[in-house]
């Protein structure tokens, strides 16, 4: 008999016959003798229509109203999914974020999880009942209603998980696990049985969408180990765990890439410090996100910075340079490229292994594709390609690094 919390998104429980899917999966937990707690979103799109209605009364409502207003979302959920168990025989009660006792500080619509006290789901647990949890919601120790961010149910569960030490901790969702590449771009991915917080938290950063990073932080934090799969077969996932010596094996564990890409290069920069601090300034200010940089000095002595960003921050960062370059004097231009695309390999074998980036140069120059900029951190590496050829890039580095099924 195990203790196991599981985790459905919002489109597992998106109607009333996936409500009852649900609870036909909890059921066989407990056939199987298992204790659950059931960790749960909003049914989909229900959060969105929330914000929708209250953006009809107001351009700005208070995050204080709007936490009371999306927590709603997951308290029908909760409600509805424990009345499909009870009509199926089994004995389910539904608990509240704050009932859950998760204690949360910080600012309303983004608040943080200080601790769990989980007196009522341990008293539940120990009655036998099953335990159907609220996501993305919490109470500050004062009473004030918190929501999590979206996507927090995540964290909900990863927390709950911890808190009432589970054996296994399971995030059922539409994907049915974390892949080596995206299987719609390279046919070829195959699912992973397991990987690293690490290896997921960078792949997350670069545009694989598999489950909210800040609950992977937070799982890593705790050592809490979880599975990802999905919730309408009974597949194998994927194990997401602190990395072991055997991980260290595979030199690279997934690629992923990311479109919409632009390029913004400043050239004539003169040589001084403080010029690199008030170009990048100016785009903080503007709050347009930079991803990577590289400058380098041209022949004439001046210097050249290029980043990029999204597509659709280059009309903000354009506008936000415009007085910069100005004040660099004369000689100053900018130059800008949209279509861009990114791929980056991840992997913690990086560390041990050599000749990865090599490895994986060799393979776009082999295929023709031609390399933008370079960027690396411990365990990434990201390049940028026309963004017309970036299926075809990430194709061929899979192949190179033997991930192809
Ligand atoms: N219902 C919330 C959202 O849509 C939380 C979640 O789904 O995890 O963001
Ligand atoms: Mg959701």
């Amino acid at each position: 008999m195990a203790l196991i919390v599981q985790k459905y998104g919002g489109t597992s429980v998106g109607s009333i016959d996936r409500i009852r899917n649900v609870a036909n999966r909890i059921k066989s937990e407990r056939d199987k003798g298992n204790k659950v707690v059931a960790v749960i979103s909003a049914m989909g799109g229900v959060t969105d229509k929330l914000i929708a209605l209250a953006k009809e009364l107001s351009d700005d409502p208070t995050e204080r109203e709007m936490d009371v207003l999306l927590s709603s979302g997951e308290q029908q959920s909760i409600a509805l999914l424990s009345i499909a168990l009870n009509e199926m025989g089994i004995d389910a009660v539904s608990a509240t974020g704050r009932q859950a006792g998760i204690v949360t500080s910080g600012s309303h619509t983004r608040g943080r999880i200080d601790k769990i006290e989980p007196k009522l789901v341990n008293h539940f647990l120990s009655e036998d009942r099953t335990v159907i949890v609220a996501g993305f919601q919490g109470m500050t120790e004062d009473g004030m209603i918190h929501t999590l961010g979206r996507g927090g149910s995540d964290l909900s569960a990863i927390a709950v998980a911890s808190s009432v030490k589970a054996d296994l901790c399971q995030i059922l969702t539409d994907v049915d696990g974390v892949y080596t590449a995206d299987p719609r771009v390279v046919k070829k991915a195959r699912k992973l049985p397991e990987i690293s917080y690490d290896e997921l938290l960078e792949l997350a950063s670069v545009g694989t969408k598999v489950m909210q990073s800040r609950s992977v932080e937070f799982a890593k934090k705790y050592g809490v180990k979880f599975e990802v799969k999905s919730s309408l077969n009974n597949n194998p996932g994927t194990i997401v765990t602190e990395e072991h010596e055997a991980m260290e094996s595979v030199v690279i564990r997934g690629v992923s890439i990311e479109r919409s890409q632009a390029r913004v290069t400043i050239t004539g920069i003169p040589d001084e410090p403080g010029m690199s601090g008030s170009i990048l300034g100016a785009l903080a200010k503007a709050e347009v996100n930079i991803d990577m940089i590289v400058s380098n000095i041209a022949s004439d002595q001046l210097a050249r910075h290029s980043f990029t960003m999204h597509t659709s921050d280059l009309g903000r960062a354009q506008s936000a340079l415009k007085p910069v370059l100005a004040d660099l004097g004369g000689d100053a231009g900018i130059e800008t490229e949209a279509g861009i695309g990114k791929l980056s390999c991840v992997g913690i074998g990086m560390r041990s292994h050599s000749g990865v980036a090599a490895k994986m140069f060799e393979a776009l120059g082999n295929a023709g594709i031609n390399i933008g900029m370079i960027s690396t951190s411990e365990i990434k590496i990201s390049v940028t390609v026309e963004e017309d050829q970036i299926e075809e890039a990430a194709r061929v580095v899979h192949t190179a690094f033997d991930l192809d099924a």
